[in-house]
């Protein structure tokens, strides 16, 4: 397979997505925008640079919203330094995180930023546990969470255990972008990728995974093809 070339990107009238990374185990980044707003989905290791390569300092301040899919270090790396950049900029405005429901990590990451800055701190964050599959709204924006199947391994490689684990679809005006997150082949990414003007599909399979942990490479095109555009990530480098 021959490597992905990032950033990628797609955009339809005023609703756009540019996935900056997305390697297993090493870092993801996507960032969306409809109209004047912007989403971080998947704040990984790298995603200050590669902000600050796209959009100007206040538009980064503007930011409302973070999406995370999980607790995996590629997704969640840049968090900590997210945050700290956030508070040395002055942001102002609150910025929401949200995030499945027992991912640790981001309320760990939470609680030991808010000992370490909590006082001093120009910014209010707010931490959104995702509980159901309810859509909401934010900017203009629809967002349908929903469950995928995402398995890691305990330390002595033995056997697998399930994490908490979303994809979201974003509907902007009359437009869809579905992002799957980390999955194995699973009913609810192949309902909600289905149509979607845009789906981010994850083809992270190797000889190393076990089922349940991500896609091989034609199982994430037999969901990529019902959608009208797709982009497969997440594919081992
Ligand atoms: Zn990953
Ligand atoms: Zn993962």
């Amino acid at each position: 397979m021959k490597k992905n070339k990032y950033p990628l990107s797609w955009a339809k009238d005023n609703f756009s997505i540019k996935i900056f990374c997305s390697i297993p185990n090493i870092a993801t980044g996507i960032i969306l925008k409809a109209d004047k707003t912007y989403f971080i989905i998947d704040p990984g290791d790298g995603i200050l640079r590669d902000l600050n390569k796209e959009i100007s300092i206040p538009e980064i301040l503007s930011i409302s919203d973070v999406f995370v899919t999980h607790g995996h270090h590629d997704h969640i790396g840049g968090v900590w330094s997210l945050l700290t950049y956030l508070r040395v900029m002055n942001k102002k405005t609150p910025l929401t995180i949200y995030f499945p429901k027992g991912c640790i990590e981001i309320v760990h990451i939470h609680n030991a930023f808010n000992k370490v800055y909590g006082k001093t701190l120009p910014y209010k964050i707010n931490l959104k546990q995702i509980i159901s599959s309810k859509v909401f709204r934010s900017n203009n924006v629809s967002i349908k969470p929903f469950n995928v199947i995402h398995k890691e391994y305990q330390s002595n490689k033995n056997y697998t255990i399930q994490v908490p684990a979303l994809g979201f679809n974003f509907s902007f005006e009359d437009k869809t972008i579905c992002y799957g997150g980390d999955t194995a082949f699973c009913n609810s990414l192949v309902k909600h990728a289905k149509n979607a003007d845009l789906a981010i599909i994850e083809a992270g399979h190797d000889d190393d995974t076990t089922a349940d942990m991500h896609m091989t490479m034609s199982e994430a095109k037999s969901i990529g093809y019902s959608a009208k555009e797709f982009f497969l990530v997440h594919v081992p480098e």
